[in-house]
């Protein structure tokens, strides 16, 4: 049987902070017979009004369905969670935030209790869950088997991305989409510290940076092109050398304004590592051709 049926299969949520609460009401409002256990019982509670079954042990909470999701904090409670149940025969899907190879292990764990699985990332917040138009998803990797049977029930509370069946590249796709995001969180810090105290309000500077970083964010797609190529050189517009020259006027500038460079200076540095390495290969270079010094042994 696949969740296409009308009836809506029984499922199971372990783990009711404020995701898993937000899920757990999206697959209420669907209809789907739901399971819930939490370690703090008042939140399992506060959603039996709203038609969610309580157990009383993480133990029952997996005796009653097949399909087990679990939102726990962090991979070592699914461990606390889980060690003394019976995964015999369960489809587990994990939404719990782990690294890549905290997935792999959990899905050899899973597996060596009988149990397939499927790991997980949410890009979401708790507010977007299962608002429509909002951009929910969720990746999800390891069992296609498990992922196919019950994609219709994990696409209730947000759209989902299936990347794959080793288990930790959903941890991975989730992590290096997050990673960029404090990348920028760190830029647009530096530059709202860089006016204040200045006759320029923040809100002014608001609608400047959105669209500079809306015009500069071609550098996706451009570094990936050049990543897979491995050409750093053809049809560069802004070249490494007057870019490391540059950023010497960012510095100052963070120095006049008496602003610590501390977010920004990493990238910087790379830069100018990636020059002075062999300046005649790299002056005419993209910025992307830096990329490459990060994964050398020793510098993780
Ligand atoms: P919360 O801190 O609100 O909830 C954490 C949950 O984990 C609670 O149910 C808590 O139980 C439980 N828990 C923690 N430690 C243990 C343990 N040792 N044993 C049993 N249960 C435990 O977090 P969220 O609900 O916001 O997040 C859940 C997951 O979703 C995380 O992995 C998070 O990274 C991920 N996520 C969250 C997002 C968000 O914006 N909130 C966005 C994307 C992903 P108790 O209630 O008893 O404390």
């Amino acid at each position: 049987m696949t969740d296409t049926h009308v009836t809506k299969r029984p499922m199971t949520l372990l783990g009711l902070g404020d995701m898993g609460t937000a899920l757990a009401r999206t697959w209420l409002a669907a209809g789907h017979p739901l399971t819930v256990w939490n370690r703090t019982a008042a939140k399992a509670e506060a959603l039996a009004s709203e038609g969610a079954r309580v157990a009383a042990s993480p133990a029952e909470a997996v005796g009653a369905s097949d399909l087990i999701v679990l939102c726990l904090l962090d991979d070592a409670s699914i461990g606390a969670v889980l060690d003394a149940a019976d995964l015999t025969g369960k489809d587990l899907v994990n939404l719990t935030t782990g690294t890549p190879a905290e997935g792999r292990a959990r899905a050899a764990w899973a597996e060596a209790r009988g149990a397939r699985f499927l790991d997980a990332g949410i890009m979401a917040t708790p507010a977007m869950i299962g608002a429509p138009g909002a951009g929910a998803y969720v990746f999800y990797s390891g069992s296609r088997p498990l992922f196919e049977a019950h994609r219709g029930t994990l696409e209730v509370p947000a759209a989902a991305r299936f990347v794959g069946e080793d288990p930790g590249h959903a941890a991975l796709h989730d992590v290096a989409l997050l990673s960029a995001m404090y990348g920028l969180f760190a830029g647009i810090s530096h530059a709202y510290a860089l006016i204040e105290g200045e006759d320029i309000a923040p809100k002014d500077l608001a609608p400047l940076l959105s669209e500079w970083l809306g015009a500069m964010g071609f550098f996706v797609g451009n570094a990936a092109e050049r990543l897979t190529s491995r050409e750093f050189t053809g049809g560069v517009v802004s070249n490494l050398a007057m870019q490391v020259a540059a950023s010497g006027t960012l510095l100052r500038t963070a120095a006049e304004q008496g602003v610590s460079p501390e977010l920004i200076s990493p990238y910087l540095d790379l830069m100018r590592e990636r020059l002075e390495s062999d300046p005649a290969a790299h002056a005419g270079e993209d910025t992307a051709g830096a990329i490459t010094l990060l994964r050398r042994p020793g510098r993780s």
